[in-house]
């Protein structure tokens, strides 16, 4: 087995020297011609069933091989059998909640998390009830008969708890676990090896990585993706091809992209823990951090993202934000420059104002993504964005 820098690079690219190719080749049909009426027949029943391809992909809607490579470049990287591509991050977890919703209403979901999974979850849309709790030790307690989910995101946005993925395994049981793992990119954690069903990422943030493609993933195995490709193939919630390509193409450089930026983060959170305008930092990299102490065992590094609290509240959070030159203010992540962004004022907008304030989202609470600039020209541009 090549190691995993090594997939990185090569994932989804074993049959070039065939093709006679050195970069993907993009295939945008939108119809394909139907050699004998025979095979076109097998190729729909194959493809509706939810199979990874078939002998013609007949419709767009049901196969295209761009976005088979790219996910197969993806399972390759969580170690999952399949992986199965939408238009966003939030399509997926729509397809996810849709696709159990047969299989039972109640969802458990540990908070906090990005503000649009918690809004879409406590919608009541896609079939399913969501109950939320803050402590993932309640997961056995809560479990019903009709619990077909459990949701969490570790590391969790934007307090950066850890949430121990295995631990969440077993205590669910026989109810599968999604793990948003978003933040971590498969460089720092594989939840499929400790025991998770789906291992979902907005691959718009570290694996695309360069701010240029909105995309969802949900790596799984086989049988639970051809549930998903049936539904997908019936709602159209898809992947272009031509972002799958450049989802594809910011796979090479994911290693290296997370971990510059990593050894970024460590070094402009330890500063910030110590700087006289900040109350509090959100870090698993810092002692006490929540959950922590999956840092080197759960998770190999702590990752880029981190929030800090200013002792000047709102208006000291929004100042900053006007203020950062190298930095843009921003919402998102995981691309290669450094975005700063208010959670309650922006991503956590949706989220309902006590679970808000419950899970530390106070109104001088900043969120940095951390990239892979000079790490110098980071801290200078932060040092006078927090000046008096
Ligand atoms: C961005 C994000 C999402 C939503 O993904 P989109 O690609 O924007 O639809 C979900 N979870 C996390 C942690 C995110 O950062």
């Amino acid at each position: 087995m090549p190691r995993f820098q090594t997939t990185a690079v090569h994932a989804g690219r074993d049959d070039f020297n065939r093709l006679c190719v050195h970069a993907p080749p993009i295939d945008l049909s939108t119809t394909y011609p139907i050699p004998d009426l025979d095979t076109g027949s097998a190729s729909f029943d194959a493809l509706i069933a939810g199979e990874p391809s078939a002998a013609n992909p007949i419709y767009a809607r049901l196969h295209n091989p761009t976005v088979a490579r790219t996910e197969s470049a993806i399972a390759a990287l969580e170690g999952t059998q399949a992986c199965v591509a939408y238009a966003s991050g939030m399509a997926a977890l729509a397809a996810v909640l849709m696709a159990r919703s047969r299989h039972g209403r109640h969802v458990l979901v540990v908070r906090p998390l990005y503000g649009t999974s918690d809004h879409l979850l406590g919608s009541g849309l896609c079939g399913v009830e969501a109950e939320f709790i803050t402590d993932a030790g309640q997961v056995a307690a809560r479990l019903r008969p009709d619990t077909a989910l459990v949701v969490i995101e570790t590391p969790s946005n934007p307090t950066l708890d850890l949430i121990d993925i295995r631990a969440t395994v077993e205590a669910a049981g026989a109810v599968p676990v999604l793990v948003d793992s978003t933040f971590a990119t498969p460089v720092l954690q594989r939840p499929a090896e400790l025991g998770a069903t789906y291992v979902w990422h907005s691959a718009t943030k570290f694996l695309g990585g360069h701010g240029d493609v909105i995309a969802g993933v949900v790596c799984c195995d086989q049988a639970h993706a051809a549930e998903l490709r049936t539904l997908r193939a019936t709602t159209g919630a898809l992947l272009h091809p031509l972002a799958a390509y450049l989802l594809h193409r910011g796979l090479p450089t994911l290693t290296l992209r997370v971990e510059a930026a990593q050894a970024n983060a460590r070094e402009l959170a330890s500063r910030l823990a110590a700087h006289p305008a900040v109350s509090r930092m959100f870090y698993p990299g810092l002692p006490g951090a929540r959950g922590g102490h999956l840092v080197g065992t759960q998770m190999s590094g702590p990752g880029s993202l981190m929030s800090f609290d200013l002792r000047g509240g709102h208006d000291a959070a929004a100042r900053a934000m006007a203020r950062v030159k190298v930095m843009t203010a921003a919402v998102s992540l995981g691309a290669t420059d450094t975005l700063i962004q208010h959670p309650a004022g922006l991503t956590h907008r949706m989220v309902p104002e006590a679970a808000r304030a419950a899970a530390g989202i106070t109104p001088g609470l900043l969120r940095l993504s951390v990239g892979i600039e000079h790490v110098e020209d980071l801290w200078e541009d932060l040092a006078q964005a927090l000046a008096d």
